[in-house]
């Protein structure tokens, strides 16, 4: 079993996705460990995608999660980091396969409906910087 963190972001929330995205979550098999909803501040959305600080997107990134709320998820399921790639879809939603979140719900490159950490270390970093330990049930 492995965990890996999600966030169902603002553009998907705001237009009523968060049901339909959690059922396609449960649906390919994972299991809501932790589930919060939050509207980010910009210190906590400049952190989480620090990794993309010089990038030419990141301001306005930043700007688009902290526009509306989001819904912060820690998921399990076998081989979970990879699998959620494969439900989410390519980053931008032209690329995307069908049947994918990003398919189905993203409005463009940006607002492309939801996140999935990219590999296990990263997973175990963002899980720790919004949920404790009691959360996600390691103690
Ligand atoms: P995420 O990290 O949100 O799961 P990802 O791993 O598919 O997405 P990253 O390359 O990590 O893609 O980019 C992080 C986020 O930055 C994207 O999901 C998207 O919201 C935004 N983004 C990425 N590339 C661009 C771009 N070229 N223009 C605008 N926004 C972008
Ligand atoms: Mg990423």
């Amino acid at each position: 079993m492995q965990k890996t963190f999600s966030i169902i972001k603002p553009d998907a929330v705001a237009t009523g996705k968060t049901g339909k995205i959690l059922s396609l979550i449960e649906e390919k098999g994972f299991r809501i460990v932790a589930m919060r909803m939050a509207k980010l501040s910009q210190s906590q959305a400049e952190g989480f995608y620090a990794v993309h600080a010089e990038r030419p997107f990141y301001r306005s990134l930043v700007t688009f999660m902290t526009e509306g709320p989001v819904v912060l998820l820690a998921l399990e399921r076998e081989d979970a980091v990879l699998k959620l790639r494969e439900v989410m879809g390519a980053t931008n939603p032209a690329n995307a396969a069908e049947g994918t979140v990003r398919k189905l719900y993203a409005e463009s490159i940006e607002r492309n409906a939801m996140h999935g950490s990219d590999a296990p270390e990263t997973a175990a970093v963002e899980l720790a910087y919004f949920f404790n330990s009691i959360e996600l049930n390691q103690l």
